[in-house]
C-alpha cells in the first residue's frame, strides 16, 4: 500500500545534472505534498536577489565548479529545520560530496528522521552531455524543456538558457559529478535505501518507475516510535551497468 498526504516521506533523489531530478521531484511534490528542496535552485534565488551567498556564488555556478561544503551544509541545515518539512521533503542536488553526504547523515539523526529511499536516477554521460547542451529553463518554475520549446507549459513564461548549461560549464559540471559526486552513491549503497532508475524513456515511464520504487520501499519500510513519521526501509542496490552518472 502506497501513502498519501500526511504520511511522512524524506526521499532524496540521486543522479548527475540533467538526469531528470528536478522533473521527478516535482512529480513527486505534487504526488505528496511535501516540499521539493533543490540546492542549485537555492542559490540561483540568492543569486537573483543579490545576496552575499549570491554574489559569492554565481562565478562558482557559472563556472560548473562546487559551492564549499560548508556553505551547502548550511543551506541545508537551516532549510531541513523549517516546519513544512515536518511531514517530510524531497532533496535534489545534495548531498554532491562525501563530506556533505556525512553531515546529512549528523543532521537527520538531530532531526529524528531518516530516509525512506534514495531514488537514484541513471543516465549514461554521452545522453547527459547531450541533454544539458541546449536545453531551456523556466525563470519562474524552474522546469527544464528541450531546446525549441517556445514557452514554459505550466505557466506560459518565456524559457532562458541556464548560464551553467553553456556549452563550456557542461563539461566541467560532468566532470565534478564524476570526480565528487559518484562516491556518494556508495555512501548510499551501504545502507541499502538506493532505487535504482533507468532515467531514460518517456517522463511518465520514469515517473512510474519512480512512484514503484517509492511505494514500495513505504510499505515494506519498518516503523517504531521516534522515527514512525520517516522511517527507513531495506532493500538492494541496482547493480553496474555501462559508464553511466
Ligand atoms: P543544480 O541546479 O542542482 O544543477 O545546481 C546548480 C549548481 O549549484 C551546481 O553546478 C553547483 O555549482 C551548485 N550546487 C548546487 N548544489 C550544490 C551542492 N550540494 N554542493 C555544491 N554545489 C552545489
Amino acid at each position: 500500500m502506497g501513502r498519501g498526504v500526511g504520511w511522512g516521506m524524506n526521499l532524496l533523489l540521486y543522479g548527475a545534472p540533467g538526469s531528470g531530478k528536478g522533473t521527478q521531484a516535482n512529480m513527486l511534490r505534487a504526488r505528496f505534498g511535501i516540499p521539493h528542496i533543490a540546492t542549485g535552485d537555492m542559490l540561483r534565488a540568492e543569486i537573483q536577489a543579490g545576496t552575499e551567498l549570491g554574489r559569492k556564488a554565481q562565478p562558482i555556478l557559472a563556472a560548473g565548479q562546487y559551492v564549499s561544503d560548508d556553505i551547502m551544509i548550511g543551506i541545508i541545515r537551516n532549510r531541513l529545520r523549517r516546519p513544512d518539512c515536518e511531514p517530510g521533503f524531497i532533496i535534489d542536488g545534495f548531498p554532491r560530496t562525501v563530506p556533505q553526504a556525512n553531515a546529512l547523515d549528523t543532521l537527520m539523526v538531530e532531526l529524528r528522521k531518516r530516509f525512506d529511499c534514495v531514488i537514484y536516477l541513471k543516465v549514461e554521460v554521452d545522453e547527459l552531455l547531450r541533454r544539458l547542451s541546449g536545453r531551456l529553463v523556466c525563470p519562474q518554475c524552474q522546469r527544464t524543456f528541450p531546446p525549441g520549446t517556445r514557452a514554459c507549459t505550466a505557466d506560459g513564461s518565456e524559457l532562458a538558457q541556464r548560464e551553467d548549461d553553456k556549452p563550456e560549464a557542461v563539461r566541467p559540471r560532468i566532470e565534478i559529478y564524476l570526480e565528487k559526486t559518484v562516491p556518494v552513491l556508495d555512501h548510499y549503497r551501504a545502507s541499502g535505501l538506493v532505487s535504482e532508475i533507468d532515467g531514460r524513456g518517456t517522463i511518465e515511464e520514469i515517473s512510474s518507475q519512480v512512484l514503484v520504487a517509492v511505494n514500495g520501499r513505504s510499505s515494506s519500510s519498518p516503523r517504531s516510535g521516534e522515527v514512525a513519521r520517516s522511517a527507513g526501509g531495506t532493500g538492494t542496490a541496482g547493480g553496474a551497468g555501462k559508464k553511466t552518472a
